[in-house]
């Protein structure tokens, strides 16, 4: 078998398209939508990653300013921008970009965050909602998941779902939204035991570990959806994922690659939670 590729880039480009038609419409009703990006120091990665965010914005209409600071910037001054930018009508989501230097607490950074404006959805309120399936902001990269399974024309129901790491920004919260789905999620991390024996059983195979190429065909069955959503540079400095793709490609019947998986579609939820912000902002404006 030849696994389908679920292009995380082709399936972005079709939400921009759509997010692009939304913000015009919101537009003609004097609201633009604004995304405010802080970055504090100069990792290389995290520049990168704001840029593309930026460009995103641009491509779809979303107005967007970004917030560089330096490293050496201390925890209350990056506090005050956002305590500013909470209160900036024009700003509709916010988002810090994640490793902070040791010397600042994300989870207090992550805290003062409205959760209005919380598009990371990661401010407890959100992930809160999350769990008791009320309106939140979901977290970009597992709502990204969800919509490249969905791509396939998969049924989630009572399928069985392994996720493999159980992080607060992608393990847990996708393990909750398969559930939601309405699938049997299995959730695995360092400590699981025959970890082969389990992640055999899936039908679809989520991995999120961050070791490069940790996941082969011992570990996955025939026909197996697989998700990598590992991004790691290896020896020879090329982007790899988590899962050895050219050796599951044969196996799977869908799998995503790296680069150009789930990535662009973490990016997309976004832009698409950036909108969503606007759009309540807007309804709230005009009942209240
Ligand atoms: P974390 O390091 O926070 O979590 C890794 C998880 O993997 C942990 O739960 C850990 O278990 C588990 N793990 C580690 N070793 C093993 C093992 N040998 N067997 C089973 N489980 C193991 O990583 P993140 O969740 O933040 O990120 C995972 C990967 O995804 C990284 O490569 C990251 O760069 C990438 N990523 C990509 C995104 C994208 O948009 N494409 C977005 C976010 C992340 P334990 O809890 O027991 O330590």
């Amino acid at each position: 078998m030849t696994a389908t590729i679920i292009s995380g880039k082709e399936l972005a480009q079709t939400f921009h398209e759509d997010i692009a038609q939304e913000v015009q419409r919101l537009r003609k009703n004097n609201v633009q939508p604004g995304l405010a990006v802080i970055l504090v120091g100069e990792h290389p990665a995290s520049v990168s990653y704001v840029k593309a965010k930026i460009k995103d914005c641009e491509k779809v209409g979303i107005h967007s300013t970004a917030i560089r600071l330096g490293e050496r910037t201390t925890e209350s001054e990056l506090l005050a921008h956002i305590d500013k930018l909470n209160h900036d009508p024009q700003i509709h989501g916010i988002l810090v970009q994640l490793p902070l230097p040791d010397h600042i607490s994300e989870e207090k950074v992550i805290n003062a965050i409205v959760p209005e404006k919380d598009v990371d959805g990661f401010h407890p309120v959100n992930v809160g909602n999350m769990v008791i399936g009320d309106e939140c902001f979901l977290p970009c990269t597992p709502h990204g998941i969800v919509k490249m399974i969905k791509s396939t024309g998969t049924d989630l129901q009572g399928k069985h779902v392994v996720v493999v790491g159980r992080s607060n920004i992608v393990g847990k919260p996708v393990s909750l939204l398969m559930l939601q789905e309405h699938a049997t999620v299995t959730i695995c991390h360092s400590r699981t035991q025959k970890l082969t024996d389990i992640t055999k059983q899936a039908d679809v195979l989520i991995v999120a570990v961050g070791r490069e190429e940790f996941v082969g065909k011992e570990h996955v069955a025939p026909g197996t959806i697989v998700i990598d959503v590992g991004v790691n540079r290896n020896h020879e400095g090329r982007l790899v994922g988590d899962v050895r793709f050219d050796e599951l490609k044969e196996i799977a019947s869908f799998i995503t690659p790296v680069p150009g998986g789930v990535g662009p579609m973490t990016r997309t939820m976004l832009l698409y939670n950036t909108l969503e912000s606007a759009k309540r902002h807007q309804a709230v404006t005009h009942t209240g």
